[in-house]
């Protein structure tokens, strides 16, 4: 399959989940936008790399995906938009009693509304064309709940909501609009937490991953960035055309127990 002559925009993706969707996009022939709210060389860098070693177009465009209207100017300024996958994300721990008001209104703003605001501006050009993906990525949290990440999972939950609302009102056209619900991925920022917890339980790295990080996943083995990437390019192909208003959990058997 290609995806040669499609735009993706991928929000949140100078690292982690968003740039290995990227990758795979590009990999399989999509022109691709990055975005992240800074603007260094290394984030303009990224989509060089990307471009160079997938001969595709990539840019990187800085918007704050905490601003409904900068959301909006994101996909305007992207051109064209085929792909959309709504990835930027932030979480907060905090029980819902001291859960601070503002870090509630972040997260609604970035994980969620962001989400409305890129679909919003991105659906009439997939009408246009009679073809279009809208690709969320939620979360087994969109799914199942755990206590302290009120906002996350309220928000991550009315991400599901939206991919099946969207759906229903493209259905027919081309366009198809889903959830994609990891489990725990191995990103940078996940790796990063592992020597801390290795030090607070007094395990090993393999003990500390099996027995703490992924005690509620089933296979006690990390997703990774390539398999959702895959599952993001399974999505924009033929084979997904009537895939539409669902979730797929990535999530080595999370939401099955
Ligand atoms: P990450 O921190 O590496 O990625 C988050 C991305 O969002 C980064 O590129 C960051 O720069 C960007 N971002 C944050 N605030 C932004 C803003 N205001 N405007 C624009 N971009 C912003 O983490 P990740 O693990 O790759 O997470 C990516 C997505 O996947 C998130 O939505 C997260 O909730 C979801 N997810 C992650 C996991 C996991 O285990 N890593 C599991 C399920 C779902």
């Amino acid at each position: 399959m290609t995806l040669s002559g499609k735009t993706a925009v991928i929000t949140g993706s100078n690292s982690g989940i968003g740039l290995g969707v990227a990758e795979a996009l590009a990999a399989a022939g999509a022109d691709v936008v990055l975005n992240s709210f800074t603007d260094r060389p290394e984030d303009h860098a990224l989509a060089a790399d990307l471009a160079a070693r997938h001969g595709v177009k990539a840019r990187y465009i800085a918007a704050d995906m905490a601003d409904g209207a900068a959301c909006r100017d994101l996909i305007a300024q992207a051109g064209a938009c085929d792909i959309l996958v709504n990835n930027a994300g932030i979480q907060h721990v905090a029980a819902i009693e001291n859960f601070p008001t503002a870090m509630w209104d972040r997260i609604i703003a970035i994980n969620l509304s962001s989400a409305f605001h890129t679909t919003a501006a991105a659906l009439l050009g997939m009408k246009a064309k009679g073809w279009g993906r809208v690709i969320n990525i939620a979360s087994a949290h969109g799914l199942t709940a755990s206590p302290f990440k009120s906002a996350y999972i309220a928000a991550k939950h009315g991400v599901v909501g939206l991919s099946k609302t969207t759906a229903l009102e493209v259905a027919g056209l081309g366009i198809t609009a889903n959830a994609i619900c990891p489990g725990y991925v191995l990103t940078p920022l996940v790796e990063a937490q592992i020597p801390d917890q290795m030090q607070v339980h007094g395990m090993d790295r393999d003990t500390v991953i099996r027995e703490v990080m992924l005690l509620r996943q089933p296979s006690r083995q990390f997703a990774t960035v390539e398999q959702i990437g895959g599952t993001a390019v399974y999505l924009c192909s033929p084979a997904a055309d009537q895939v539409t208003g669902t979730t797929i959990s990535v999530d080595g058997g999370w939401t099955a127990l």
